[in-house]
C-alpha cells in the first residue's frame, strides 16, 4: 500500500482518486477549491491545509492541474513540491501541459535529488471514471517501472514513451492527427451530403475502404452509422472541443519550438478556434461537423 498525495481533484482527478482508493492506496487530496475537498473527502481520501502539507510524507505525488502554469506553480518555489516533498518522493505529472515546461519542471526536480515522470492521459473523464484511462509516460526507465502499478490502478494501457517530456510529445502528436483526421472526416460527409449521397453509405464504403479511420468507423462524426459517437445525442459529452483546441495549440507550440512542419495541424488549430469562438467549445469535438455542413 502506497501513500499517495494527489493534487488537483477536478473533472480528472477526483474519479481517479477513487480508483486509487478503490485499489485500497492511502490518498492525502488537495485543491484550490473547499467543495472538491469535501468530495474527495467523502470519497474516503485524507485532506490537507496545505500543498505543503499534503505532499510531506508521502510515497509519491500525483499531479493532474488544467496546464503548464499551474504545474509550475504546484512544483516551483519555495511552497511547492520540490521544495516541500521527502526524499525519495516520486513525482508524476498526470495534467497535459507544454513539453518544454515538462522537461523544465523535471530536471529542476532531478536536481533536487527526485524521480519525476510526466504521463500525460487519454480516454477523458469516462476513462477517469472507469479507470481505464492510457498513460503516456515520459521518464528513466527506473521512474517508469516504479509509476507504472500506480498507474495501473487508474489506467487499462500504460505505455512508457521515452525520455522526460515524451508523454507530452506522444499525446500532442496524437491528438493533433485526431483533429485532422476528424475534419477531413467531417468534410466528406459535409460534400457526400451536398451530391446527394446518403451517410450510410458513405459510411459503408469509406469504413471498409482505404479512407477508413478511427474518426469514421468509431466515432462517425454524424448521426447514424455509429450508434455510439456522440454525433447520436447532439454532440454532448465526450471530448470537448476546447481541449482539443487547447492540445492543438500546445502541439503548434512544439511546432514552432522544433521547427516541425504542420501545415494541417495549424489550419486543424484554425478550424477549432472559429468552432469554439461561435459558442460551441463544450460539445464533442466531432461537433465540427456541424460547422463544416454549414449548420452552424
Ligand atoms: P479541471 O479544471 O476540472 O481540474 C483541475 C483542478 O486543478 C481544479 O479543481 C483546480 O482547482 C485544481 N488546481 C489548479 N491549480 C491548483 C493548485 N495550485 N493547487 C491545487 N489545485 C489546483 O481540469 P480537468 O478536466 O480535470 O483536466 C486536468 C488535466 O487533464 C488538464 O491538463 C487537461 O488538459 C487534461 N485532460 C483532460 C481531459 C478531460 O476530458 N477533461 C482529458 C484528457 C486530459
Amino acid at each position: 500500500m502506497a501513500r499517495l498525495a494527489f493534487i488537483g481533484l477536478g473533472n480528472m482527478g477526483l474519479p481517479m482518486v477513487r480508483n486509487l482508493l478503490t485499489a485500497d492506496q492511502l490518498v492525502t487530496a488537495y485543491d484550490l477549491s473547499a467543495e472538491l475537498m469535501k468530495k474527495a473527502e467523502q470519497a474516503g481520501a485524507a485532506s490537507a491545509s496545505s500543498l505543503s502539507e499534503a505532499v510531506a510524507n508521502v510515497d509519491m505525488v500525483i499531479s493532474m492541474v488544467p496546464a503548464g502554469p499551474h504545474v509550475k506553480a504546484v512544483y516551483q518555489g519555495p511552497e511547492g513540491i520540490i521544495a516541500k516533498a521527502a526524499a525519495n518522493t516520486l513525482l508524476i505529472d498526470c495534467s497535459t501541459i507544454d513539453v518544454a515546461t515538462a522537461r523544465e519542471v523535471a530536471a529542476e526536480a532531478a536536481e533536487a535529488g527526485f524521480e519525476m515522470v510526466d504521463a500525460p492521459v487519454s480516454g477523458g473523464v469516462g476513462g477517469a471514471e472507469a479507470g481505464t484511462l492510457t498513460f503516456m509516460v515520459g521518464g528513466s526507465k527506473a521512474a517508469f517501472a516504479k509509476a507504472e502499478p500506480i498507474l495501473q490502478a487508474m489506467g487499462a494501457k500504460i505505455i512508457h514513451t521515452g525520455g522526460s517530456g515524451n508523454g507530452q510529445a506522444a499525446k500532442i502528436c496524437n491528438n493533433m492527427l485526431l483533429a485532422i483526421s476528424m475534419i477531413g472526416t467531417a468534410e466528406a460527409f459535409a460534400l457526400g451530403r451536398k451530391l446527394g449521397l446518403d451517410d450510410q453509405i458513405l459510411f459503408d464504403v469509406s469504413s471498409t475502404s482505404s479512407g477508413r479511420c478511427w474518426s469514421l468507423d468509431t466515432y462517425c462524426p454524424v448521426p447514424g452509422p455509429v450508434p455510439s459517437s456522440p454525433a447520436n445525442r447532439n454532440y454532448e459529452g465526450g471530448f470537448a472541443a476546447a481541449l482539443m483546441l487547447k492540445d492543438l495549440g500546445l502541439s503548434q507550440s512544439a511546432a514552432g519550438d522544433t521547427g516541425a512542419k504542420t501545415p494541417l495541424g495549424a489550419k486543424a488549430q484554425e478550424l477549432y478556434q472559429e468552432f469554439t469562438d461561435s459558442g460551441h467549445g463544450g460539445l464533442d469535438f466531432s461537433g465540427i461537423f456541424k460547422m463544416l455542413d454549414g449548420d452552424i
